[in-house]
């Protein structure tokens, strides 16, 4: 089904900054919502339970598989991440732009549903810089940051099925790239028709155009 709304499906190796891109994106456009996923991995520092994720135990996360909750799920570093369907279908046809941040397989399931989801990639600008980052986040022991290094790696792999592709080195330019692909699609023409209805109607055009 074509929804109304935008779908942008937002992926990248652990490091390369897709969060904090997300993150400035909504801040400076309040049309864009994040879908909150589930996971069953344990709260990191302050994180919230219904605000960065839905944390569930795996029998529950399992319970969701079998109830065909979820448009997508993977199984991430260990733990199962899933989008649900309730979190993005309802407001994607109320016209809302909605932007997941998830792993490239989850990415590749979603295309499947939603052939006119924007895919984008987020690459770091060389592995030293990936790495760096990692370690200075200081979030994840050296172990995780290995098995994470070696995931980049297959994950980046992938940057070929993506349809728009972000080099983060300077993260203000990265940003920029992130909003003009956001705005390039609210000017399709489906999504012009709908959202400036009155001037189309104004200007007489609207009966001799195709797909209204
Ligand atoms: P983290 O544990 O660092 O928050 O996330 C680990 C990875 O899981 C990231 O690449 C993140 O984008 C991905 N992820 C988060 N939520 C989902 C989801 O709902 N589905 C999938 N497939 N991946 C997700």
């Amino acid at each position: 089904m074509d929804y109304p709304g935008n779908l942008f499906v937002v992926s990248a190796p652990s490091g390369a900054g897709k969060s904090s891109l997300v993150k400035a994106l909504l801040e400076l456009d309040s049309q864009v919502y994040r879908s909150i996923s589930h996971t069953t991995r344990a709260p990191r520092g302050q994180e919230k339970h219904g605000r960065e994720y839905y944390f569930a135990s795996r029998e529950d996360f399992e319970k969701m598989i079998a109830g065909n909750a979820f448009v997508e799920w993977a199984n991430v570093h260990g733990n199962m991440y899933g989008t649900s369907k309730k979190a993005i279908e309802e407001r994607l046809a109320k016209g809302a732009d909605i932007v997941l941040e998830i792993d490239y397989q989850g990415a590749l399931q979603i295309k499947e549903s939603f052939p006119h989801a924007v895919l984008i990639f987020i690459l770091p600008p060389s592995w030293d810089e990936l790495r760096s980052r990692l370690e200075n986040r200081g979030e994840d022991t050296s172990d995780v940051i290995a098995v994470r290094l070696k995931n980049a790696h297959q994950e980046m792999s992938q940057v070929d099925k993506f349809d728009f592709v972000i080099i983060n080195e300077l993260f203000e330019r990265a940003l920029f790239d992130l909003k003009a692909v956001v705005h390039s699609q609210r000017l399709r023409f489906l999504c012009q028709r709908r959202t400036r209805a009155e001037i189309f109607s104004s200007l007489d055009i609207s009966d001799s155009l195709e797909n209204s």
